[in-house]
């Protein structure tokens, strides 16, 4: 439930209610407005507690939270969060394109594409060191020596960067090198991993599972959140349908149906959702016409001879020429690059 404290409540009166909660059991989120603070009380239905609480000083009203995502949901905060990475702001005014390769394959290739994307208009740079790859047999990514080379190339290019973290056991690991933190969709229902992530505080890229619903992926946000986490960024990357002329089929629905039940912000990733770049240009447009509020895209200076999904790759005049393709619907939607 939502408890609405009055614009004068005092500390007093808010510590008597945590106080309250605490004994009865509840989870306790704190969400300070400009006027009022509004508790968020999460556990367990009980009869009469709605009534005992709003009968205590201090409290406007007590609105229960229908969704069972509850921190995730826009019940709980009707403004879309903002989630900072140093300047970058996702869920602002600023459109915000994230770029690189699928994996980290050398210093070279990182260092090409960072000052290539960056000049071209990303503010974030991409790279997996740990790859959760379908075969055991394909690359699996530098590890420890890609996040080194990732941290060595973003300090020098000025551009922060997100990297996938795959294991609950190294998150604090990952932690220490990268700004952002990225579960992937084959991860997305790792609670354990989750929860390990909801313990850092770092911002963190979820990306939606290969099957999930919508719910199902609130859910797992509201994993993170529920460990203190609150920054998180959702990010569509499409999902496995009947339909195999594409790798994915990326649902851009999941864009305004996402931001009308909650106030994470939320990008498309359309590299992984079609897997064809060819098809990368167009679904950027669409999704950013649909309201998402950044892109995630697959860079590598030679997608030929890319260690894995090369096929789906921009090149860098590739990536270039897309920031100058939507330029116009960005600008036609009110939103800045
Ligand atoms: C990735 O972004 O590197 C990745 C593996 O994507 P996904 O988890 O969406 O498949
Ligand atoms: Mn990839």
């Amino acid at each position: 439930m939502i408890i609405v404290m009055n614009a004068g409540a005092s500390e007093n009166q808010i510590a008597h209610i945590r106080e309250k909660l605490e004994e009865w059991g509840f989870g306790i989120h704190f969400s300070q407005g400009v006027e009022r603070t509004i508790i968020g009380a999460i556990g367990q239905k009980r009869s009469g507690v709605m009534e005992s609480i709003e009968a205590m000083d201090g409290v406007e009203r007590v609105v229960p939270i229908l969704q069972p995502f509850k921190l995730a949901s826009r019940e709980f905060k009707n403004k879309t969060s903002e989630v900072k990475v140093g300047e970058v702001v996702f869920g602002g005014e600023e459109l915000i394109l994230i770029a690189g390769p699928c994996a980290v394959e050398n210093e070279a290739q990182m260092h090409e594409t960072a000052y290539a994307v960056k000049k071209a208009g990303a503010k974030m740079l991409r790279g997996g060191a740990f790859k959760p790859r379908t075969s055991p047999y394909a690359f699996q990514g530098l590890e420890v020596e890609g996040l080194k080379i990732l941290r060595k190339v973003s300090n020098a290019a000025q551009i922060p960067f997100v990297t996938e973290v795959v294991n609950p056991m190294e998150v604090e690991l990952v932690a220490e090198y990268a700004d952002v933190l990225q579960v992937g969709a084959r991860n997305m229902q790792n609670f354990i991993l989750l929860k390990e992530i909801g313990r850092v505080n770092k911002p963190v890229i979820l990306k939606r599972g290969l099957a999930a619903t919508i719910e199902e992926w609130l859910m797992a946000a509201e994993y993170i959140l529920n460990e203190g986490n609150y920054q998180v960024i959702l990010c569509e990357r499409g999902i496995r349908t009947y339909e195999t002329a594409t790798r994915n089929t990326l649902d851009l629905s999941a864009v305004p149906l996402v931001q009308r039940m909650s106030h994470l912000p939320i990008i498309v990733d359309p590299s992984h959702g079609t897997g064809k770049r060819h098809l990368v240009g167009p679904l950027s447009r669409a999704a950013i016409a649909v309201g998402a509020d950044g892109l995630m895209i697959e860079v590598h200076p030679d997608p030929e001879s890319a260690l894995s999904d090369g096929p789906q790759s921009l090149n860098l005049p590739g990536f270039e020429s897309l920031m100058r393709e939507i330029a116009p619907i960005v600008q036609a939607i009110g939103r800045k690059l």
